[in-house]
């Protein structure tokens, strides 16, 4: 099936062509530079940009498809979870476009989606996959047994997400917003071992009450009391060691419980999704620690990881091969759709 996906849950204004598991085009107009100068994105900035941006990237992602809208078999678009009035242009433009072109409309979880999109970077999810969500709003381990259906959280973030925590600590150490692709960056030039900062929910007590969650306020914490003294000493702050430091203990944090919640849930395949799975050390931590575990691991390229519309289109398409039923068009646009639900 040939299948058009619009995401438009934060900045990202996307509009994705799958046909099957084949990703045609993936188009992307962004309002993030509007938001770098407050520090974080502000949501009727970012609703105003949808309505700009959504016929134009549309336009776009046809043209360089070679597809026409008559062609279309399914539209799937983000119904949830995120900003209400930035999920309402997509989910309008969505209906309007499955009304106009008489075809079925898919409304999914954007979160689902950031797992769905490694279909059409390296072939169908072995099911079941433990999934890895590691985003701007999330961070949940998730047991996934078909990525059409409904999926189990084994574990989430009690307080900041991986992605949230990544963009305060740029913010502390003066790097531009989002601060994650900074933080990667940065940390190139310094030394992990440098600062032993906390690793939160990985002993005693806490492990045993939170075998699967993660918690990052304290880390986030912990590296602005750090950056402070050394500011208050005079001292010059060592950015890239403590970049470096700080991605090492989220880093070890999220692979440690996720190889673990494949080991004790039988699972052999763990996926990593999100815009946090654009991280490098990520990347490469997770793979040393799969191949000894004997665990495969996927996790799409960097530009998969963050929002787009190849994503929407690529779970849109499952859901039409799996036979799905398609959604009700009077389907809402949900910002507090639990990570659990795949569907409208
Ligand atoms: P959610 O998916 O939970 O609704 P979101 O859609 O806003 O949140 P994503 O676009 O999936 O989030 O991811 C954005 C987050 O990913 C930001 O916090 C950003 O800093 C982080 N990020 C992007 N690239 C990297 C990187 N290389 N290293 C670490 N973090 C990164
Ligand atoms: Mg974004
Ligand atoms: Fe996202």
């Amino acid at each position: 099936p040939l299948v058009l996906g619009i995401e438009t849950s934060c900045d990202e204004t996307g509009v994705g062509i799958v046909r099957g598991e084949e990703l045609l085009v993936d188009a992307i107009a962004s309002s993030v530079d509007e938001h770098a100068r407050f520090g974080g994105v502000v949501p009727e900035v970012a609703s105003r940009a949808h309505l700009e941006a959504m016929v134009p990237t549309l336009e776009r992602a046809c043209t360089q498809a070679g597809v026409r809208l008559a062609d279309l078999d399914a539209i799937s678009v983000t119904s949830g979870p995120g900003l209400a009035g930035a999920l309402m242009v997509g989910v309008a433009a969505a209906k309007s476009l499955a009304v106009a072109l008489g075809v079925p409309l898919y409304g999914v979880n954007h979160l689902a989606s950031h797992v769905a999109v490694d279909i059409v970077e390296h072939g169908p999810l072995p099911e079941p996959t433990l999934a890895l969500l590691v985003s701007g709003g999330h961070s949940s381990l998730l047991l996934v047994p078909d990525v059409t259906h409904d999926v189990q959280s084994l574990g989430s973030s009690i307080d900041d997400a991986a992605g949230e925590a990544f963009d305060k600590v740029a913010r502390v150490l003066g790097l531009p917003f989002p601060g994650g692709p900074h933080i990667d960056r940065a940390a190139r030039e310094g030394d992990s071992v440098a600062i032993d900062f906390p690793r939160g929910l990985t002993s005693g007590r806490d492990m045993e009450r939170h075998r699967f969650d993660f918690s990052f306020s304290g880390l986030k914490t912990a590296v602005a009391r750090w950056v402070e003294a050394r500011e208050r000493s005079g001292e010059p702050v060592p950015v890239g060691d403590v970049a470096a430091s700080f991605q090492e203990a989220v880093v070890d944090v999220l692979t440690r419980k996720a190889v673990l919640a494949c080991r004790e849930n039988g699972v052999e395949h763990l996926q990593i999704g999100g815009g946090v799975a654009a991280n490098s050390r990520l990347r490469a931590m997770a793979q040393e620690r799969c191949d000894a575990a004997g665990i495969s691991l996927r996790v799409p390229r960097p530009g998969l990881c963050t929002d787009n519309g190849a994503m929407v289109a690529a779970l849109g398409a499952q859901m039409v091969l799996k036979g799905r039923a398609p959604s009700e068009l009077s389907l809402p646009a949900d910002s507090s759709m639990p990570v659990t639900a795949v569907q409208a």
